[in-house]
């Protein structure tokens, strides 16, 4: 062999290994690259390493033997059993010792909280408006926000909900302040109770409740992802977003669990209670079957323009265009009148919150006027049109 030859057959074969690299090294479904399973053995082997990668599946192989699956479903039972014990055991731990809440803010959705709430322990209404009808009817206390002063200082309260219009948050914080500083001196500066929002938006009011609360209060700032409408049938599945923000002192990262435990000196009472307090809160929506979310306010709030926000913009656009049933409605279009009629169930004041108190909301309309116009401008390029969002606005034949 000349070494021309023998030069052609190295090149031609370094050529090949290249193209079998190139389609093996394609992705497979499992994450694997197809040249890691070229033989059976590596097969084997990298299977068992999916199926601990959490996946989905088991962390090893469990033997197939005979009795193995009567054996794991006992198994399965005696966790579940454990699990409803201890479940039990939380639903007394909470019943044991019930919370006493106060709820200001008592429109629709103060109201729709307060039924739930008035299961697990004592529930005050407060509000600018005379909602004792609505009271009655649950069974719970209502203390007009013109004597603010006395539900803050007299009654025994264990939480504060605020569930006013985001609009009207700041100025409600601001109105309770001076009067939790009356109960702190009248019944210890360890006596303000847990302080809790259920907003909409996010960063707003914890920034709020950051900046104007005693710093002896601690702050949970939450948002239940549903309402009325949208939970009409139970809050079972649903999603309840929170952050633990600050507990005896201590600001939290914005983060509700894990790492943030480690700040606190466990030993110290006003801690424990402190947490214990916020877990009970927390353990009412839990109980009621919530999914619960630990999030910072931050991301809560970058994620809900471009799902919540939307979703309320979308349907109130499509409200304003008077659009109503038909006698052939499709399932989509039962779907678009279900949108409006569940978004524009809210105040405005609700929507316009969403908007104004959510620094994100602003991209999110600008993204979906820009997404019309390329859909549109798409419809129109295919229809022959030309110029349409200059001022040509022509047929290209005229
Ligand atoms: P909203 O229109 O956002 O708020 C109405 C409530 O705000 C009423 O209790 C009203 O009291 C009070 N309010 C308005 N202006 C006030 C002011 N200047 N001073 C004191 N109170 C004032 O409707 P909402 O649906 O009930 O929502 C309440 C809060 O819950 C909002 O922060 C909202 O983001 C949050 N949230 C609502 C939902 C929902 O599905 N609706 C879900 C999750 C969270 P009066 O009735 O006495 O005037």
């Amino acid at each position: 062999m000349t070494p021309m030859v023998h030069r052609l057959i190295l090149f031609l074969s370094m050529m090949m290994k290249y193209q079998c690299d190139a389609f093996f090294s394609i992705p497979s479904r499992s994450g694997f690259k197809r040249s890691e399973i070229s033989s059976n053995a590596k097969y084997t082997t990298l299977l068992s390493a999916a199926q601990s990668t959490g996946d989905g599946g088991p962390t090893e192989f469990p033997s197939a033997s005979a009795g193995k699956l009567e054996e794991l479903k006992q198994e399965e039972r005696r966790l579940a059993s454990m699990l409803a014990t201890i479940r039990r055991q939380k639903l007394a731990v909470l019943k044991a010792r019930p919370l006493t809440i106060g709820i200001i803010g008592f429109g629709r959705f103060g109201q729709f909280i307060a039924k739930s709430f008035a299961k697990y322990g004592s529930v005050i209404g407060s509000s600018r408006t005379d909602y004792t009808h609505v009271t009655n009817e649950i069974g719970i206390k209502f203390v007009p926000l013109s004597a603010l002063e006395s539900l803050v200082v007299d009654e025994d309260l264990d939480v504060i909900v605020i569930a006013v219009s985001i609009v009207s948050f700041e100025e409600t914080v601001k109105e309770l302040v001076p009067h939790l500083q009356k109960r702190m001196e009248v019944k210890g500066r360890d006596s303000c109770p847990l302080i809790v929002d259920v907003a909409s938006v996010k960063e707003h009011p914890r920034k709020i409740l950051l900046e104007n609360l005693p710093e002896e209060c601690d702050i949970c700032c939450t948002h239940p992802m549903f309402g009325p409408d949208s939970a009409a049938r139970g809050w079972d599945g649903l999603t309840f977003v929170y952050e633990k923000t600050r507990i005896n002192k201590i600001i939290l990262d914005g983060v509700a669990e894990g790492p943030s435990t480690n700040y606190f000196d466990n030993d110290d009472i006003t801690t424990i209670e402190g947490m214990d307090r916020v877990e009970r809160f927390l353990s009412i929506w839990e109980e009621e079957g919530c999914r619960m979310i630990p999030m910072s306010c931050r991301d809560h709030d970058a994620f809900a323009a471009n799902s919540q926000f939307i979703t309320h913009l979308v349907g109130r656009i499509l409200g304003a265009q008077g659009l109503s049933s038909t006698p052939i409605d499709t399932k989509g279009f039962q779907s678009v009148l279900k949108l409006i009629e569940n978004t524009n169930a809210d105040s405005f004041d609700l929507f316009f919150g969403l908007y104004k108190f959510n620094k994100n909301s602003g991209y999110t309309i600008g993204s979906l006027r820009g997404a019309l116009d390329d859909v549109v401008g798409e419809l129109l390029r295919r229809d022959g049109v030309v110029g349409v969002f200059d001022n040509g606005n022509r047929r290209k034949s005229d």
